[in-house]
């Protein structure tokens, strides 16, 4: 089947194909001549989710999948979640971002957190949703250089590195994007 990744990140686009090489190939925005920037206007991540994958679906007619990810910090009742990209202001600075996590947990016990990615599949047949969870804890200060976002504050549960810390690959045994893109390419395995 062809089907399209609505992302402009090539990277993502790369290692989902790499998975499904010979079953399945993903097409990216431009291979279907998608050159407008998709809206993201709902207010959860599930619904970001869905807004791209299926505007494409039904302006492009082909079989769509699109991601959507972000930071939920439990004393904060879930933010930044799905404003985790700006939850600092229009500038989307991830040390902005991070700052103002830290700045909000300073006086705060509690730092349980947990990274969330929901994948949305829109076919001609189904509509269908994956979720990938990553649980952690939030750090007092930043740690490492790798990764991007949130990934120097957020110390993942059963490890001594935050994410920042890890490789690329460990990072990828273990992400919310991870485990989400597993679920996906386990349901698209019989089709
Ligand atoms: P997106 O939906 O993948 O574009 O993610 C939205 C925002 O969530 C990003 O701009 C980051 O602030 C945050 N985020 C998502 N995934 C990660 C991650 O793996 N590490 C750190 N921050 C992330």
């Amino acid at each position: 089947m062809e089907l399209c990744f609505a992302t402009n990140n090539l990277h993502k686009i790369q290692e989902v194909q790499a998975i499904l090489a010979g079953r399945h190939t993903i097409l990216s925005l431009a291979d279907i001549g998608c050159t407008e920037e998709l809206l993201e206007e709902q207010d959860t991540i599930p619904g970001n989710s869905f807004q791209k994958a299926d505007y494409v679906f039904r302006t492009y007619n082909v079989p769509c999948f699109a991601d959507d990810s972000g930071l939920e910090v439990e004393a904060l009742n879930g933010a930044p979640g799905v404003h985790s990209a700006y939850f600092a202001g229009p500038q989307r600075s991830h040390q902005d971002n991070m700052n103002l996590v830290l700045s909000k947990l300073s006086t705060t016990k509690n730092r349980k957190a947990q990274f969330r990615t929901v994948i949305t599949l829109v076919t001609a047949s189904t509509t269908q949703q994956f979720e990938g969870i990553l649980k952690g804890t939030i750090l007092a200060e930043k740690r490492g250089d790798g990764g991007f976002g949130y990934d120097p504050i957020f110390l993942p549960d059963g490890y001594s590195k935050t994410l920042a810390e890890m490789s690329a690959e460990e990072k990828n045994q273990i992400s919310h994007r991870a485990r989400a893109i597993a679920q996906l390419i386990e349901f698209l395995k019989d089709k």
